[in-house]
Order: C-alpha cells, then structure tokens, then sequence
C-alpha cells in the first residue's frame, strides 16, 4: 500500500522501515529526536557529506583557500582541465597546497560519528563531495567519493592507474609513467563529469535507503543535490544537518538539525541508539529485497543531470 501526496515536487511515499515523522517538528529538539527514533529503526542509511564537514576540521572550502598567492586567482584557473593544460605547474602547486593543508589536518567528531554509525546499521553507503580523505581516515570503508581525491594523480591523457603525490612532487606535476604525458589531481574539475559508476552508487543507495543523512552541504550543487530528494522521493526519511537551513528544499519527510555537524551528529546517534548495542562490524545487508519491493519511481522525482558547468558564487564549488 503507498499513499502518494505531491508537495513540493516531491512524492512521499508510505510504509518504510522508518517511518516518515507523523507531524512537522518545530524545534531543533523535537527534530533531534525524531530523527533518532527513524535513524534507530533503520537498516540502510545513506549519508551525504559536503564541504561544512571539511571546514569543521580546519580545511577552508575552495574558495576561502583562494588567499595570499593565490588571491588573484579564479576557481576557474585552477579547477578546468584548460587550467591544467594552459597552466599545469600552476595547478599542481594549487593542489599540493591543499594536500599540505588537509595533511596537518583531522577528522572532527562529526567524521568520527559517521565511522561508529557504520557499526550501528546493517548498511551504510556513505558518499562525499569532499575530496579530503578525511573520511577514511576516520575509519569508514568503502567511501563513495563523488568527486575524487586530493590524495591521488592520475594520468591527464587517460592511462590506467593512479599514484599517490608525496610532499616531493609540490612544485611539477609527475610524468605518467606509461605516456609520459602530466600526472593530474585525481579530482573532479569545473566542466567535468563525475563518473558514472560512483554517481550511480550514489543514486542506487538514495533510491534503496530507509533514512537519507545530508551533512554539511548547501545542496544546491548538482546533481548530488539531488540525492536527499530522490531519497525522500522513494520514502525515506531525510535528516539534514548543516549550520542554515537557508536555501535548504523542506518537505514532509525531511527533518531539519540545524548545527555543525561536529556538534549535532554526535547527538543524534547517541540519542538514536542509547541503550542498544554495536551491531557486529561485518553485519549483512538487512531486508534489501522488501526494500526494492516496495520502492516506487516517483514520476514528480528531481532528474540529476550528471555534469556540473554551472557555477553558483554563493556555493562551494564542486572541488574543496
Ligand atoms: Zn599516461
């Protein structure tokens, strides 16, 4: 049985393992709480981190970093395969900058949150725009890292296989060892498409999710912004935790934490699993079939569109 009812171009659909909250909570409290009850009674969850879960740890978005020598620069003279090719040295340094910065950097209780929830559901996809690492080194496996990794070179003329930059190779970019062509940021630019297979993990774990956790990201970049309203689409409940519900989409599902993920999350598991013990670390994959029985394309759904040349001045941009 599914009740359809369209608000705000969504479509909500009814019987999840958690339930969707049956009024709209009017404080951050209430809201705290009802998010745990659904997160408690979760078996897949699906979390979305942005740039305000880096920023907690010290690491300045794209833009803020754009200080002192590189003031004079645009993100897109430091972020477009052109940049790269005009400019190869200018935008390696760029980006062994941002490795020196998120090297001396750490996970935040907020990371470190998302590692214990592993523990704590039967499945958890976590995805991330942030290309920091910061994730793993908190301790999640299988990290879904949309637009790459700060921490990886690859070939810019397309060769296989990807190396990792020490603190040596700051000032030129390394050759590709098999072409010889410029070893490039392993990271997602202005213009470029992410690729497919991740998106579509992505995607899949929205679509399949009994809660959808939005972190620290505005949602405004596509198409991972859309990725919490495919969720509430196929009848998840969607939490969205960041500092300002400004700009953020509302809906009858989607339960607003407002506050630093590094405060907040820490709250909302506690609160969500008191009393209940870890979940072994290798738990199975929960009812996924009765999931995908019962999840419905919702014909209202947000479509992503898998390419982001579109430049927001009031958001992070793809790249943090
Ligand atoms: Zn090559």
């Amino acid at each position: 049985m599914t009740s359809h009812s369209p608000n705000n171009g969504l479509v909500v659909q009814a019987r999840r393992v958690a339930s969707p909250p049956p009024t709209d909570p009017q404080t951050r409290a209430e809201a705290l709480s009802v998010a745990a009850r659904a997160l408690r009674s979760a078996e897949h969850v699906c979390v979305l981190t942005g740039a305000g879960t880096s920023a907690e740890s010290g690491i300045p978005t794209f833009r803020d970093a754009l200080t002192g020598l590189w003031s004079k620069f645009t993100p897109q003279e430091l972020a477009t395969p052109q940049a790269f090719e005009e400019h190869p040295k200018r935008v390696w340094q760029w980006y062994a900058a941002r490795r020196a910065m998120v090297r001396a950097a750490q996970p935040n209780p907020g990371h470190l949150s998302l590692a214990a929830l592993a523990h704590r559901v039967s499945h958890l996809t976590l995805v991330t725009q942030n290309v920091d690492d910061l994730h793993q080194r908190a301790g999640n496996r299988d990290v879904v890292s949309l637009h790459g990794s700060l921490m990886r070179a690859r070939c810019s003329a397309g060769c296989p296989g990807v190396i990792e930059p020490d603190d040596q190779q700051a000032d030129v970019p390394p050759r590709c060892v098999e072409c010889g062509a410029f070893m490039r940021p392993d990271v997602v630019w202005f213009g470029e498409p992410l690729p497919m297979d991740l998106y579509e993990a992505a995607r899949n774990a929205a679509v399949a999710c009994d809660v959808f956790i939005s972190v620290g990201t505005s949602n405004v970049v596509e198409p991972a912004a859309s990725l919490p309203w495919v969720a509430a689409a196929h009848g998840a409940t969607v939490i969205v935790v960041n500092p300002t519900m400004e700009g953020q989409r509302r809906g009858p599902s989607v339960l607003a934490v407002e506050g630093p993920s590094g405060v907040m999350l820490p709250r909302l598991i506690a609160e969500a699993y008191a009393g209940k013990r870890p979940r072994r670390a290798d738990a199975g994959g929960g009812t996924a079939a009765a999931r995908t029985a019962s999840a419905v394309v919702a014909p209202q759904a947000p479509e992503p569109v898998v390419e982001h040349d579109r430049l927001d001045p009031s958001d992070p941009p793809p790249v943090t």
